[in-house]
């Protein structure tokens, strides 16, 4: 199969590692790389793409600031230097952006965040947001929180369930190497680039092996598991080199790098999901107009809904009704039954005095929504 081309994505997540960000010995920002690299995604934003960005580098960025020996940290101490790191590292994304008059917008997420229902649409919709006001969200996990048990530690896989999270349909992980090889091309002057990997087989994993370098986490091991994530889910992903200048730049013009393609697209991958794999908590009947709305694509709003039962809790996948009771679809509600309850019926502009505080428009948002799953 013919590679994608870049300029056919529409939502892109930039995977960036402290041993591109970081000059292992000065310990700082690689600023000119970094100026090349923002004025790549300030071309990208122009065009009219959603860009996100997971950055690393906030231990490394703490370490130096802080002046501390090398070798190994101590998990405290590496959530302390992270701490100091993380700030610095904010800074330096706010002003290489604001360079190019893009709003940078930090997000420092757990592994809770991503994998528990409610505040993953948190997240999510706060990256909507965003997104929505043409800032770039910049991305980190929250070390400074994060223990061991509980944490990535690695960015690659980070930011594919970031990427799959936010609907992402690219994910682009910059490395110290343009892809993956057919073996590690250090050692076996026969490597082959591999331009295009279809599925992730037993033999694509045999060929990561284990590297990583002392200030990034990653090898191709996690690279290939974020692979996994974000194909699985309907994110193609790509590793290219970050070692030359103006890497987005590179990769539009056909440069060398290694595509991991994904048969579904995220919308539909969502969709499957929500359709398929969650167990209904509740019920949400609707008026004849919502019917007609919803079959046209839009969102359930509350003043479409006459009717809430169950017991569920925002992020619930719920059964849309219509009003002979007809199941119309399936989706994850924004409300807790209770709110729900309250709110049917009224416009989005009431739910802040009915409910006080300003929740979300929606009762579903479209792309939480699944309509048709069962016959009319
Ligand atoms: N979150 C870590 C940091 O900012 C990096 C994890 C990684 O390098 O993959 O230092």
């Amino acid at each position: 199969m013919a590679s994608p081309k870049l300029h056919d994505f529409r939502r892109i997540v930039v995977k960036v590692g402290s041993s591109l960000l970081i000059d292992s010995h000065a310990g700082e920002v690689r600023a000119d790389w970094l100026a090349a690299l923002a004025a790549d995604i300030a071309e990208l934003h122009r065009g009219g793409r959603d860009v996100m960005i997971v950055s690393s580098g906030s231990i490394a960025l703490g370490r130096s600031r802080l002046k501390l020996p090398r070798g190994p940290l101590k998990l405290e101490e590496s959530q302390a230097a992270a701490a100091v790191g993380q700030i610095a590292l904010a800074r330096t994304w706010s002003e290489v952006l604001g360079a190019h008059d893009i709003g940078a917008g930090q997000i420092l997420v757990t592994f809770q965040d991503t994998e528990e229902r409610r505040r993953y649409l948190n997240a999510r919709s706060t990256i909507g947001k965003l997104l929505e006001w043409r800032a770039v969200p910049v991305i980190n996990e929250n070390d400074t929180v994060a223990t061991n048990e509980i944490r990535y530690g690695d960015n690659d896989r980070l930011a594919a369930r970031v990427a799959t999270m936010a609907s992402a349909d690219l994910l682009i992980l910059l490395s110290d190497i343009d892809g993956l090889y057919t073996a590690p091309p250090g050692s076996n002057p026969d490597a082959q680039l591999i331009p295009v990997v279809e599925s992730i087989t037993a033999e694509i994993e045999g060929m990561a092996g284990a590297a990583g370098s002392e200030l990034s986490r990653g090898g191709m091991r996690t690279k290939i598991e974020a692979g996994k994530i974000a194909t699985s889910a309907g994110t193609h992903m790509l590793i290219a080199s970050g070692k030359i200048d103006h890497p987005l730049k590179a990769i539009a013009d056909g440069g060398p790098c290694t595509w991991f393609l994904t048969p579904a697209n995220p919308v539909t991958a969502r969709k499957r999901w929500i359709a398929g794999s969650l167990e209904p908590k509740g019920t949400l009947t609707i008026d004849a107009g919502a019917v007609v709305a919803l079959r046209a694509g839009k969102s359930l709003l509350p003043a479409g809904v006459i009717r809430v039962d169950g017991q569920f809790a925002r992020g619930d996948a719920v059964v849309v009704r219509g009003p002979d009771t007809h199941e119309i679809g399936r989706g994850l509600v924004a409300y807790d039954a209770d709110d729900a309850d309250k709110i049917k019926g009224r416009s989005s502009s009431d739910v802040m005095m009915i409910l006080g505080i300003t929740g979300r428009a929606e009762m579903i948002h479209r792309d939480d929504l699944v309509v048709g799953t069962a016959p009319a």
